[in-house]
């Protein structure tokens, strides 16, 4: 085993285990830390927790839980993989989990780099960049559980970790991997341990690759990870072409009945419930009665879906929570963290009953919801199927017959859950193929 990606929540292990496998590493994904003794075979195998935003200390146990793991499997590098956005408090959980691995590894370096160019995640200078706009000014500075206020990558990572952090600018990665590794060690020897990596475009990533495919330990976004698997693959075409071929049927999604699941309150999430709207019937959750009793509730979402026709070309219903920004911050000035809490219980209740009514595609949008959404199908671990879009393949579970699309916040276009019906409805409806 060469990589094992240690993922801080399930839609972000989707991620990066989705740029893995289309860059030519045969990848598994596990749900949870799997026992002792269990092995997979492959290039890479990811671990996704549920670690973003629960204690720090929590979520260090579980890190380290997944490392021993790892290193009973011989992975030779390690990626801790947040989102890249870097979703995190002035607490963490990022710089506590690092700081952790570290020690557990034995190294006194590691690097920062959240870049996903692709959908539109840039570091120049140590700035995160969120398409046009610095991170504080994205619509990440309302998110309900990690708003960003700052976007300056070495600010946010001193903060909340015990040491302190370089940057290795862009005019130095186009300089290439020689020169990114010998500013990266005349950084460790200046006495940083860790080092943000700008990053603006997928040459860079490139660059950035090779130029730390031999560390023990990297922490960034799936944009990286794509780099590493570029540099690492062994570069046979025809294999990176089977495992496409492997990806299109063991993970492709299932035919059968579905649902659209929607927690994220993400701008781009916000543009996508309102187009899928005018198309599938819709369940509009009622945060109050999440708080007041979020079993029955759920029981009560999941009835109502199970009660939708699912035949011809119409599209899976949706239950959405989905609230615009304005709404949500009357929701938490009144209810604070419980309301995002009793959302994500009431989801997993819905869940349960969703799958024993015989529902197998579940489209799920929300990083937290999605944990919440796969914990509660208690799958063991999923085969990675193609991607719907860039950061969001197909996952199929490996113990049941059960294909879930497990989208980060911000991920995919307007048409994203259009984009997952199967393909006679895109068709009767005229979406996008
Ligand atoms: P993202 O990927 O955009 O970060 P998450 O699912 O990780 O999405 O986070 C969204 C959080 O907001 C979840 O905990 C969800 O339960 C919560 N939530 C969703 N809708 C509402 C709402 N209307 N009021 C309060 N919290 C909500």
């Amino acid at each position: 085993m060469m990589i094992g990606v240690i993922a801080d929540d399930f839609t972000g292990a989707t991620d990066i285990a989705g740029f893995l496998v289309a860059n030519g590493l045969a990848t598994t994904q596990m749900i949870g830390v799997p026992p002792a003794g269990t092995t997979v075979e492959g290039d890479a195998v990811v671990v996704s927790l549920k670690s973003r935003s629960n204690p720090a200390g929590e979520a260090v146990a579980d890190s380290l839980a997944a490392l021993a793991w790892l290193q009973s499997l011989g992975c030779r590098q390690i990626f801790q993989k947040y989102c890249s956005t870097f979703d995190s408090t002035a607490k963490g959980n990022i710089g506590p989990v690092t700081d952790a691995l570290m020690e557990a590894i034995g190294t006194d370096i590691t690097v920062i780099c959240p870049a996903l160019p692709v959908n539109g995640r840039s570091i120049y200078k140590g700035y995160l960049f969120v398409g046009d706009q610095l991170l504080q000014e994205s619509g990440m500075k309302d998110h309900p559980i990690t708003p960003m206020t700052d976007s300056n990558l070495m600010r946010l990572m001193d903060m909340q970790s015990r040491g302190r952090t370089g940057v290795v600018t862009a005019t130095t990665v186009e300089k290439g991997a020689d020169a990114v590794r010998a500013e990266i060690e005349r950084l460790r020897a200046s006495g940083m341990s860790y080092v943000v990596l700008d990053a603006v475009s997928d040459a860079h990533l490139d660059v950035l690759g090779q130029a730390v495919a031999d560390m023990k330990l990297v922490t960034g976004g799936s944009g990286l990870g794509a780099g590493i698997a570029r540099a690492v693959a062994t570069g046979d075409a025809s294999r990176t072409e089977e495992l496409g071929r492997q990806a299109a049927t063991a993970g492709a999604a299932l035919e059968g009945p579905g649902i659209v699941i929607s927690g994220s309150c993400s701008v781009m999430t916000n543009a996508q419930v309102a187009a899928y709207r005018g198309l599938a019937p819709v369940f509009d959750v009622d945060v109050e009665r999440c708080l007041a009793d979020p079993d029955a509730y759920g029981a009560e979402m999941a009835a109502w879906a199970l009660a939708q026709p699912q035949d011809g070309d119409r599209p899976s219903p949706m239950i959405t929570a989905t609230a615009s920004p304005d709404i949500l911050r009357d929701v938490q000035a009144r209810h604070g963290a419980a309301a995002s809490e009793a959302v994500e219980h009431a989801f997993a209740a819905a869940t349960r009953k969703l799958a024993e009514g015989g529902i197998v595609r579940f489209v799920v949008a929300g990083g937290e919801t999605s944990g919440s959404v796969t914990q509660a199908l208690a799958v063991s671990g999923f085969a990675i199927g193609p991607q719907i879009a860039p950061g969001v393949p197909w996952v199929r579970a490996v113990d049941r017959p059960l294909s879930l699309a497990l989208k980060s916040g911000n991920f995919g276009t307007e048409s994203f859950f259009l984009d997952c019906q199967p393909a006679n409805v895109r068709a009767a409806i005229g979406g996008s193929a």
